[in-house]
């Protein structure tokens, strides 16, 4: 049961309570023929009948009264002593209302109007309830009023009247309002910062929705800027509508009055006008008519960043409740403004970084087309010279050529791959469908020889029926052709090299490893980079521009696929593995069944 419906059925059973010891009475003594007892018993009885009902209406703690139809007290409890009123000998045929409310401002109050109706109402069926805060009495009430006619003069009657004091479970009904209130603004006030991204955007959406729940006239974020020691606006509520005061500075000193208010403290104030020491802002405040103020400091991650403040053109409008509220915002919005100047300074980096990256990609594609012209006049020269077209060279300077050549060549691999990062896209592919599988026999063939000076036993393991894929081979050959140098060039000892295919889910995945030098965990997903080349004493002594692994990745990703890097550790080998889609055989014209081999 609801305690106010537990109220209601208590106080209904004083009335009850009340109007049977009533009835009784009234029985007793209105209606029985005199002579038909003694006189003295019949005394006795009445006697009985009247404490009983006092013994019972006293108990209670309602203030109950048996009213006359013209609003009179016949008998009140003893509540009315508890509560104040009067002595339960002398109400006694007084006016209830003058009772209650002994000194009523009003013309008609509540009270008098229900009374009013007494001398009409002989019904009993006709009571009234009602629930009301009074104001004289400063409590909440129930008041029930119930007509009772009475057989002695007919067309009169008698009222019970009881009143409850309802005040503790109204004020418990309030407070839990207004708590369900502040969860619900705040819970708003969260939303909406979490909806905003500038820190002004998030100290006005606070402001407007904090109205709700304090009563204040005038409200202000501001941000303390430590490089200037000065505090810039970063919101403000003023007259009802929130405004935006970008760029609005005050200087640190005004906020420190004489008494050393400082704006990283705690300030409450009932009246700014009682304060002999104003500092200069609370100055143009009270210029401003404000009376009480608030303030509290923004602290994020134990550092100053700012304050709140609330003002009120009455006095001591702020109390510990709305002071609550006020450090539960201030917590809330120093962390959302901390995190949203990370985000927008992140940001600024990230596009600063952006600008620096494209310009370094423009300036690697221009040195590249610039050394392009000069390279191949060069290149051009060289084949005169190595022809003897333009006369027979000696055997110095034939060995002289072949260097310049050697060196030339790799000049112009470097710069075609530099230039190959920047273009090669899904777009710029020429795809044809290859047999893999011959096309990777065809090239193992080719490192053969070398394999065989570098004392590495290159080894190619494909499984049978691989389908064929659709790739643009010519590009994709620099994958292959990449994978095998590094794992030569890493394998300075020499060891086993190999080549192996795969098929799995869609794809087909092509693994190069390696029993070289390793990849140390930390450095994995870096190798794939552009220009990055783990650094360490056995990686050095390996020349590159650590240009090779990143355009696998471009050529890969060109083609749908994703390359990666194993590696159980350093000295313990490494395997780079790429995959690529499968596609629809072009043999059978079914979709290959994959599988992970
Ligand atoms: P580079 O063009 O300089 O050879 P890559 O992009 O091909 O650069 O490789 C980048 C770096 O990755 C190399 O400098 C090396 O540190 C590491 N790396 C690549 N392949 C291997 C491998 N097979 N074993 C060990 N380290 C490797």
């Amino acid at each position: 049961m609801h305690s106010s419906d537990s109220d209601k059925l208590k106080a209904t059973e004083s009335v009850e309570a009340a109007s049977s010891g009533l009835a009784l009475f009234l029985q007793q003594f209105g209606e029985r023929p005199i002579d038909e007892e003694p006189l003295q018993a019949l005394f006795e009885k009445v006697e009985r009948a009247k404490q009983e009902w006092e013994a019972t209406a006293d108990a209670l703690p309602e203030l109950i009264c048996l009213l006359d139809d013209r609003g009179r007290i016949l008998r009140a409890n003893r509540a009315v002593e508890d509560w104040e009123l009067s002595s339960v000998r002398d109400v006694r045929d007084r006016d209830l209302h003058a009772v209650m409310h002994p000194e009523c401002p009003a013309g008609t109050c509540y009270l008098e109007r229900m009374l009013n109706r007494l001398s009409f109402e002989t019904d009993e069926r006709k009571a009234s309830e009602i629930e009301v805060y009074d104001e004289l009495l400063k409590r909440h009430l129930r008041i029930q009023l119930r007509p009772m006619p009475t057989h002695k003069r007919p067309g009169s009657s008698v009222a019970a009247f009881v009143v409850q004091d309802i005040t503790q479970r109204k004020q418990a009904e309030m407070a839990l309002r207004r708590h369900t209130e502040r969860l619900e603004t705040m819970n708003e006030i969260g939303e909406a910062i979490l909806a905003a991204c500038a820190p002004s955007d998030i100290a006005q959406a606070a402001l407007g929705r904090l109205r709700h729940l304090v009563p204040f006239c005038q409200a202000r974020v501001t941000l303390w800027m430590p490089d200037t020691d000065e505090f810039v606006v970063m919101a403000a509520y003023v007259n009802g509508a929130t405004h935006l005061r970008p760029g609005v500075a005050y200087p640190a000193s005004d906020f420190r009055s004489g008494d050393d208010r400082r704006p990283n403290q705690h300030v409450r104030i009932d009246d700014l006008t009682e304060l002999a020491d104003l500092s200069a802002l609370e100055r143009q405040l009270v210029r401003e008519d404000i009376r009480a103020y608030l303030s509290t400091p923004l602290i994020a991650e134990g550092s100053f960043i700012g304050t709140l403040s609330l003002g009120s053109d009455r006095e001591a409008t702020f109390d510990s409740e709305h002071e609550a509220i006020v450090y539960q915002l201030a917590d809330l919005l120093a962390i959302a403004i901390r995190q949203a100047q990370l985000f927008e300074k992140l940001n600024r980096t990230n596009e600063q970084l952006q600008t620096a990256l494209q310009a370094k990609d423009r300036m690697i594609q221009n040195v590249s087309h610039e050394l392009r012209s000069p390279l191949s006049l060069i290149s051009g020269y060289t084949d005169l010279l190595e022809s003897a077209d333009l006369g027979p060279l000696t055997p110095e300077q034939t060995r002289a050529v072949q260097v310049m050549r050697h060196q030339e060549t790799n000049l112009l691999r470097m710069v075609e791959r530099l230039l190959a990062l920047q273009m090669i896209n899904d777009e710029a592919l020429n795809k044809d469908m290859l047999n893999l599988g011959a096309w990777l026999e065809g090239i193992v063939q080719s490192w053969a020889a070398r394999a065989e000076k570098s004392g590495i036993a290159l080894a190619l393991d494909l499984p049978a029926d691989l389908p064929p894929i659709l790739v643009d081979a010519e590009v994709l050959e620099h994958v292959v052709e990449n994978l095998l140098d590094n794992a030569f060039k890493f394998s300075p000892d020499g060891g086993p090299v190999c080549v192996r295919v795969r098929r799995a889910a869609g794809q087909v995945i092509v693994a190069v490893s390696d029993s070289g030098i390793g990849i140390a965990a930390d450095n994995l997903p870096k190798v794939l980079e552009r220009f990055y080349q783990v650094d360490d004493f056995t990686s050095r002594r390996f020349r590159g521009m650590g240009v090779g692994l990143a355009l696998c990745k471009v050529i890969v990703e060109a083609h749908g696929g994703r390359i990666w890097a194993e590696s159980r550790g350093e000295g313990r080998g490494s395997t780079f593995c790429f995959t690529l889609p499968a596609t629809l055989g072009a043999a059978d014209g079914r979709e290959s069944v994959e599988r992970v081999a």
